[in-house]
């Protein structure tokens, strides 16, 4: 065996011609496969980019953690390419427009500046369910995007023409998990060294918390905030600290009639309750291969939801018949099956590597699940719906036809179940079925399906399954994320009105991911997550309280009640419909051609190495911290509480992606602007304009600031005159009087999506540091990009038993040269009548390069630092 310093080489003869590659089990021997396939990777990824004392401490490290599955050491680690999607990649090319300025007003030139990985950016966010069940829904709805988008669009265009390595993939292409699934993803790719081909595992990391997606067929990657992103996209690694990885074994099969998004469910629920944050999961033993690809890549989807940064499932036969199915090459297939069982990832069926801690599920034990009203780790009997809504206690105050909890929203939504053909054909089963006996929704469901995949079309077309969802009112209306990340588009007129009279308290069904209160739609507190067929059928029913396992989905034209059972699909019937109607031709061929969009081949982009920023914009201005001057914000100083909130902030809380509401303060600030105010688009597509964002910072109806818990939405208390005002008013106020402000939060501060606009809108609020019980992985890494430390507060001290009244100061002793990683940082609470209390809150900053960008002030001056420097 080769010492751990001497990185083994070995060869492989592929196609005819030879490849190059880190032999680990020649390296390693027996105790390769003592190591779960997660930390596998990461060891070649160490030892083929590190280099000398580093790479040998970073192998030693990865060994050294077997013997307790935990580490403190910190690893470097390289992906090879980069997602983005369109409403993080849009602030983040912003922020590249912007430094490309400020080079030039250095002096320097801005061609230099250009990511220096792949970095593929997906048109998938800002499609919207304006128009539903009829034939022309999608194209209606791709006409209103490209309209209402048509200026960042065009800026999206720019950047791909003018930036090197950065690819677009339009609107109508699909979801980026899937477009990554099923044409992005390499498994196993090929670099060339000094002119000779090596096999490397494809890994990527992508600005999406829903990135390990493709984990599901082996790829390492993770969700990272957008501003992690540009670090590696501008050659710096992420360094990670060796993480504590998770097993779940799983045995068994599943049982009939069961589906891989009940799987994931209850995989969310148990890692849930295991609290797995911040650990990466593996999934290993012999239910493993039970499982098509498609099914674990349902799983892997839901990482973030299990709070776990992975969910990787190890390369297998079902890997590669995958890739068959979506019509990989033969040549690249043969690559990843040669390179995986000699580089020792091939997964073992038989194998029981050390894992920090391990959970067992058994696969035949799995039933039929939902998960809500309010957190997707709620897992529920699918008949089970009633029970959690009575729990709500809704009383009405007005009467309705409808029911108490009318579906107002029956969605198909979300690469997590729209990727898997096998939850379509499914769906499309049981619609058939309602259609042969005549079912079809109540008017006030709105309805919709919207495949992660154009492939979609094609395969359920030709099983002869797309008349009968449309029939169903289930028709596809665009090929985007609609629902799932809060584009549903209006709800019925019925829904509204019974809504605002108190009639009713509407609920949205959906084949999701996340169901918090508002992320779905404003004005629905409530949804449930489920699998495409219950979607269906709960459309179909049109009340959320029904209990499908005893009462009918609805009654026929004859009165003969119709329930679930007779409408759900057997598993001889998917797989036949299955075999009969996928082609792996489709994958490609309905990609390409919805790539060449006429509608965004038209639009016209500017050229020029410096975008041309037009000040009466409303989606495109330069963000004030892409500048070379920004400082640090570590010192020691005596602050104001901006905001003191609670427990389970989410970054939809901090800064809202959803519809800006038309009596909003945001929305009268763009219809001064000369914005229509009826048509004000989604804060997420403003995110490419600052002072948008900066007013929607923490624009949220359910977030309850508990230092005036009655203030105005997106209001906050200014303590020196004791007046409530707009939040950036009352910071602009403490800006001009010199005066420091800071955010103080409970447990699992900035849980939710990875937008990297929930820190800038702080930094741009002056917010010094945030002072939380924890703090989620992704958000806690986008604040220190942006230069505002994290600050855990001391066990047992909460916002709560703090209580913090107006005048109350906090005095933070942080400066840059005494800040240690998870050091401890001294907080002083200076009451207003002079009583002070003492704390010792910890730096939640985890490596030393986040240390270095704090000392630098984020990652943009210093990307800017190093471009200046080269
Ligand atoms: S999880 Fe939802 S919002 Fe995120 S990429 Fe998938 S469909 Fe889009």
């Amino acid at each position: 065996m080769t010492s751990p310093g001497l990185p083994a080489v070995g060869r492989l003869k592929l196609a005819g011609a030879a490849h190059l590659f880190l032999d680990l089990p020649a390296q390693f021997g027996d105790r390769l496969r003592q190591l779960p396939v997660v930390l596998r990777i990461l060891l070649e990824n160490v030892l083929r980019n590190a280099e000398g004392a580093e790479r040998d401490a970073g192998a030693a490290a990865l060994f050294a953690w077997l013997a307790t599955g935990r580490s403190e050491a910190e690893i470097a680690f390289q992906p090879g390419r980069v997602l983005m999607h369109d409403t993080t990649s849009t602030p983040a090319l912003v922020d590249i427009a912007a430094m490309r300025d400020a080079l030039a007003e250095a002096g320097a030139d801005p061609k230099r500046l250009n990511p220096c990985l792949p970095v593929d950016v997906s048109v998938d966010h800002s499609l919207a369910v304006e128009a539903y069940a009829r034939p022309d829904a999608a194209v209606l709805n791709l006409q209103h995007e490209m309209r209402r988008n048509a200026e960042r669009y065009r800026f999206l265009r720019w950047a791909a023409q003018e930036l090197r390595n950065v690819r677009i993939h339009p609107p109508g292409t699909g979801i980026m998990h899937t477009i990554n699934l099923e044409q992005l993803a390499t498994v196993v790719g090929v670099e060339e060294r000094d002119g000779t081909p090596w096999l490397v595992p494809d890994t990527m990391i992508g600005t999406d918390s829903h990135t390990p997606m493709v984990n599901g067929i082996g790829v390492l990657g993770w969700g990272v905030g957008g501003l992690e992103a540009q670090t590696v996209m501008f050659g710096m690694p992420t360094m990670i600290r060796i993480p504590e990885v998770t097993g779940v074994r799983l045995v068994g099969a599943l049982g009939p009639g069961v589906q891989a998004t009940d799987l994931a469910l209850v995989v969310t629920a148990r890692l849930r309750e295991l609290d797995v944050t911040g650990e990466f999961v593996e999934f290993f033993g012999p239910g493993v291969t039970t499982l098509a690809a498609g099914d674990r890549a349902v799983v892997a989807n839901m990482a973030p939801e299990f709070g776990a940064t992975t969910g990787y499932f190890p390369v297998e036969a079902r890997t590669l018949q995958y890739l068959r199915e979506t019509g990989r090459v033969a040549e690249a297939i043969a690559r990843v099956e040669a390179y995986s069982r000699a580089a020792g990832l091939w997964f073992d069926p038989a194998g029981e590597p050390r894992y920090t801690r391990t959970l067992t599920i058994d696969l035949a034990a799995v039933g039929m699940h939902v998960a809500g009203p309010r957190r997707p780790q709620d897992l529920l009997d699918y008949g089970a719906t009633g029970q959690a809504l009575q729990a709500i206690a809704f009383a009405p105050t007005a009467a309705t036809q409808m029911p108490r909890h009318p579906v107002a929203i029956a969605a198909i939504t979300s690469c997590t179940n729209t990727s898997d053909p096998r939850l379509l054909v499914a769906a499309g089963l049981l619609a058939r079925k309602a259609h042969e006996r005549g079912l079809k929704p109540p008017a006030w469901v709105k309805t919709s399906l919207a495949p992660g995949s154009p492939a979609a079309a094609s395969y359920l077309r030709r099983a002869g399954l797309l008349a009968d969802l449309e029939a169903a009112g289930f028709g596809i209306v665009g090929y985007g994320c609609t629902t799932c990340i809060g584009n549903p588009g209006p709800l019925t007129q019925a829904i509204a009105e019974a809504q605002r009279a108190g009639a009713a308290k509407a609920v949205a069904v959906l084949s999701g991911n996340r169901n918090f209160p508002g992320r779905v739609h404003p004005d629905l507190e409530l949804s449930f997550i489920m699998s495409p067929a219950l979607v269906v059928a709960f459309g179909l029913a049109g009340d959320a309280e029904r209990d499908l396992r005893a009462q009918p989905v609805q009654h026929d034209a004859q009165g003969v009640p119709v329930f679930l059972r007779d409408l759900w699909p057997s598993r001889d019937e998917i797989d036949a419909h299955l075999a009969a109607a996928i082609e792996a031709k489709d994958f490609t061929r309905d990609f390409e051609e919805a790539a060449r969009n006429p509608l965004w081949q038209a639009l016209q982009a500017p050229t020029g190495a410096l975008f041309p920023w037009d000040p009466r914009s409303n989606a495109l201005r330069r963000p004030p911290f892409a500048a070379v001057t920004e400082g640090s914000l570590l010192g020691s100083y005596s602050a104001f509480p901006l905001l003191v909130v609670g427990d389970d902030i989410t970054t939809d809380h901090i800064s809202p992606a959803s519809a800006i509401p038309r009596d909003s303060l945001v929305a009268d600030y763009l219809v001064a602007r000369g914005e229509p105010r009826d048509d004000l688009n989604v804060f997420a597509s403003r995110r490419g304009n600052w002072e948008v964002m900066l007013r929607a910072s923490f624009h949220s109806k359910t977030l309850r600031n508990l230092l005036c818990p009655r203030a105005p939405v997106a209001h906050t208390l200014h303590v020196p005159s004791g007046d409530i005002q707009p939040i950036w008013d009352v910071a602009a106020r403490y800006r001009q009087a010199g005066q420091s402000v800071v955010v103080v939060a409970g447990e699992r501060y900035g849980m939710g999506s990875s937008r990297d606009w929930a820190a800038k809108g702080q930094r741009l609020l002056g917010i010094r540091a945030v002072l939380a019980c924890s703090f989620e992985r992704i958000h806690r890494s986008n604040l220190v990009g942006m230069g505002i430390v994290p600050l855990r507060l001391p066990a047992g001290v909460h916002p709560a038993t703090l209580a913090l009244r107006p005048g109350d100061r906090i005095e933070i002793d942080a400066p840059a040269h005494a800040l240690q990683v998870r050091g401890t940082v001294p907080v002083r609470i200076v009451r207003h009548d002079g009583t002070v209390e003492a704390l010792a809150a910890t730096a939640a900053v985890e490596t030393a390069l986040e240390i270095a960008l704090l000392r630098q002030g984020g990652v943009l001056p210093a990307i800017l630092e190093k471009t200046l420097a080269a």
